[in-house]
Formats: structure tokens, C-alpha cells, sequence
């Protein structure tokens, strides 16, 4: 009807019930070709990253994602026989790395949350690349158990680590996580996967303008004296994901104010990106102390260049982080499908898509409406 949306609206959370629903697709072909060789899709862009949520479960509740009002105790998470287990997830990704897949990020919800993550971690770091080649697998984690299980996670293959942390105040911090958790144990995580080698360590900083943006230049200042090079702050502008943030386009701080705040404090020099795909813009300190990055979803969309698939915890794979859609590959998982049949169900996804959700913000076609809710990122994986 044209109506603006409520903010009533705009804050509801999908049921559960009907997340499954909307999980759901017509049943891919059994008996397509399995794909030869290499992915691309409708845009050319090649499968290179997946993404792998290994619980929807956290315990934080960061406004941004899982705000309390919404994710309280009578909130339904997905029960453990839903979730794929450690052997059909580790079966999956072997057949997204068969077919171009270099990099597997295990995400949440909190990752660290998964009983026994490191077995995973030994599982999926035995698979190998089209090309014969180890993975790249990194986790990203809010770090508050960083601190007791990173020594563990290097020794199981994980090669880096992705901490999340928005601010250096706790005050703030607290706040923002909404459950009182203390920055000095996220610090502490940090340090300890900074010695075990989980290196470069990236830290996270989502930006909510009038919330923690005072902060930026302190916890760049305390990163860069602490930790130099070993630890590479990132700057993400905050997204519209999800349908519960009650995401406002005021409160997001472009990365070009944020970068304007740094270079007041230090002199920043820009970097070429590190690969193809790369979402955060790279910048060094010129004095030699480290670099910071600027992921820019919102104001500098990258979709050109967006390689990423995301399974969800219960094995539904979605093609981009705001697609109201997934693809059911737990039903082939358990429904008896060979490895080829499961490629090739890969492979027809993957060749129809066109997702672009970020470069068409704000046209009509991204606009949400006639059944496009979005999935939560606790559950599609961030
Ligand atoms: N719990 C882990 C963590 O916080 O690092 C992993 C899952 S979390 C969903 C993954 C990343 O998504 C985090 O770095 C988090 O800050 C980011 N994120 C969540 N909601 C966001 C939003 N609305 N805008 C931008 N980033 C967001
Ligand atoms: Fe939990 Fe990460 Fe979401 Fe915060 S951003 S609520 S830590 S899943
Ligand atoms: Fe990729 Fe979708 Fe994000 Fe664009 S909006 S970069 S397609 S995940």
C-alpha cells in the first residue's frame, strides 16, 4: 500500500516456524551433471569462501544482532538434531573445496559455543583444495573464550582468528554486548590467540554513530601500542541485516568519516587489497605500527566482487548475507544423495544467482515486502 513500516514493524523477528518455511525451495534435481570444475555465477563471480554457522546460540545479545527484547528465554533455538553435525559438515565443505572453495570462516551465532569445536577444525583441516591445497580456516568469534581455547584451536589447524569488539570503554562494551561482559577478557583473548599464532589476529569494530563511534580512536590508539602488527583493526559499517536491529541509516557512520577520524590521529597510508574478493579497504600506519581496515557494506557495496556462501547452522545454503532464501542441503545430506549429486546441487545454485543485495539498497528491489524478510545474521552466519 505504500506505507511506511511501523517501527513495530520493522523490529518484528521471523518465527522460527517460519524461517524454516521460508528456508524452503522446490527439490534440486538429483540427476543434473555434477559441475565441471570451477563455479561462476550469473556474474561472473567465482565460490571461494564459505561461510559455516555452527550454532545460532550466543551469549551476548549485541543490539546490532540478537537485541534482548527479542532473543529472551522464550525465544526457540534450533534444537540439537537440527543442526548438521561435525561429519556432514566437514562432507559439504570437502565438496565446496572440490569445486573452488579456498576459504571456510566458522561463524555463529558464537562459534566458540559448539561443543568440541576444535574436532571440527581437525576435520575440516585435513580436506584439500581443487588444487591440492590446504584451506584458509578462520573463525570469527565475540572472544569471550578466546582466552581458554585458542592454544587448542591453533593446534587443531585453525589458522586465524576474527575477534569482534566495539569498543575499549567498558562502559560501552558492556552495553553494546548487553549482557555486562568485560573488555579486559575479550583483551585477553586477543593476547592469547596473538601468542598461540593465530596471526594476523583481525579485530572487529562495528561503528553505531551516537553509540560507540567516540571510541574508535581509542581502541585504534591501545591496539596499535599493544599489540603493533600482529593485530589489524577493522572498521565495519553497521548493517541493515536482519529484521529485529531496527536498523536506522542515521546511525551508520560512512568509513570515510571514520577513516577522516584516524587520520586526525595518526598518518594512514593506503594499501592494495590482499586478494581478489577482499571487503575491507586497507590502510597502514605510516610510522610502520600495523594497518586498519574499512568494510563499507552500506555506503561502498562490494557485491561485484562477493564470492561468499553461507550454510546455515541447519544446512540450508544461502548466497548472500540478506537473502530471505536458503537452499535445503541437509535434506540431501540425510536423504541418502552421493557427493556428485550433492556438487551438482551446488553447482545449478550457484550458476542461477545474481544476488546483490547491497548495490541495490534502497531501489525498489531490495526493498523488503511481498514475502522478502530477511534472515537473521546469528543463524545465516556473519
Ligand atoms: N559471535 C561472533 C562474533 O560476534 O564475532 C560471530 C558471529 S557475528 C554475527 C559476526 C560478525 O557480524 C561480528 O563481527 C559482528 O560484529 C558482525 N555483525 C553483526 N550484526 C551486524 C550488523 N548489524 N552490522 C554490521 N556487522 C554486524
Ligand atoms: Fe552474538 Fe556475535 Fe551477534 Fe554479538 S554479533 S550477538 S556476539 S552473534
Ligand atoms: Fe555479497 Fe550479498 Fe553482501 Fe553483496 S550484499 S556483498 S552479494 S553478501
Amino acid at each position: 500500500m505504500g506505507e511506511a513500516a511501523s517501527p513495530l514493524q520493522a523490529r518484528t523477528v521471523i518465527p522460527l516456524a517460519d524461517l524454516r518455511y521460508a528456508a524452503q525451495r522446490p527439490p534440486v534435481p538429483r540427476d543434473a551433471p555434477p559441475p565441471n570444475g570451477l563455479l561462476s555465477d550469473r556474474l561472473g563471480r567465482p565460490l571461494r569462501d564459505l561461510r559455516i554457522s555452527v550454532t545460532d546460540r550466543c551469549n551476548f545479545r549485541c543490539s546490532y544482532c540478537m537485541p534482548k527484547e527479542v532473543f529472551d528465554r522464550h525465544y526457540a533455538f534450533l534444537p540439537q538434531a537440527s543442526l548438521l553435525s561435525f561429519e556432514e559438515i566437514t562432507r559439504t565443505a570437502a565438496v565446496f573445496a572440490a569445486h573452488g572453495t579456498t576459504k571456510l570462516r566458522l561463524t555463529g551465532g558464537e562459534p566458540l559455543l559448539r561443543r568440541h569445536l576444535h574436532v571440527l577444525i581437525e576435520q575440516l583441516s585435513a580436506l584439500r583444495g581443487h588444487e591440492g591445497q590446504p584451506l584458509d580456516i578462520t573463525l570469527t568469534t565475540n572472544g569471550s573464550l578466546l582466552a581458554r581455547q585458542a592454544g587448542a584451536l591453533r593446534a587443531a589447524g585453525l589458522k586465524r582468528v576474527t575477534v569482534s569488539l566495539d569498543a575499549l570503554d567498558d562502559n560501552v562494551f558492556q552495553r553494546m554486548n548487553d549482557v555486562g561482559f568485560p573488555v579486559a577478557d575479550v583483551l585477553e583473548g586477543i593476547d592469547a590467540a596473538v601468542h598461540a599464532g593465530l596471526s594476523p589476529v583481525k579485530v572487529n569494530m562495528v561503528v553505531k554513530r551516537g553509540t560507540n563511534d567516540h571510541e574508535i580512536v581509542p581502541l585504534a590508539r591501545h591496539v596499535r601500542e599493544r599489540w603493533g602488527a600482529a593485530v589489524v583493526l577493522r572498521f565495519i559499517e553497521y548493517m541493515d541485516v536482519g529484521a529485529s536491529n531496527g536498523w536506522r541509516m542515521d546511525e551508520v557512520l560512512p568509513s570515510a568519516d571514520v577513516r577522516a577520524r584516524l587520520a586526525a590521529a595518526f598518518a594512514l597510508e593506503p594499501l592494495p587489497p590482499s586478494a581478489a574478493g577482499e571487503t575491507a579497504e586497507r590502510w597502514r600506519y605510516a610510522d610502520g605500527r600495523g594497518e586498519v581496515g574499512f568494510i563499507s557494506s552500506v555506503t561502498q557495496a562490494f557485491c561485484g566482487d562477493c564470492n561468499r556462501a553461507r550454510l546455515s547452522t541447519e544446512g540450508k545454503l544461502f548466497l548472500c548475507l540478506f537473502a530471505s532464501e536458503g537452499h535445503d542441503l541437509r535434506a540431501l545430506l540425510r536423504g541418502g544423495a552421493s557427493d556428485a549429486e550433492i556438487a551438482a546441487a551446488i553447482g545449478l545454485i550457484w550458476q542461477q544467482r545474481d544476488d546483490r543485495y547491497s548495490e541495490l539498497r534502497g531501489s525498489a528491489l531490495a526493498e523488503p515486502g511481498s514475502g522478502q524478510r530477511r534472515i537473521e545474521m546469528h543463524y545465516i552466519g556473519g
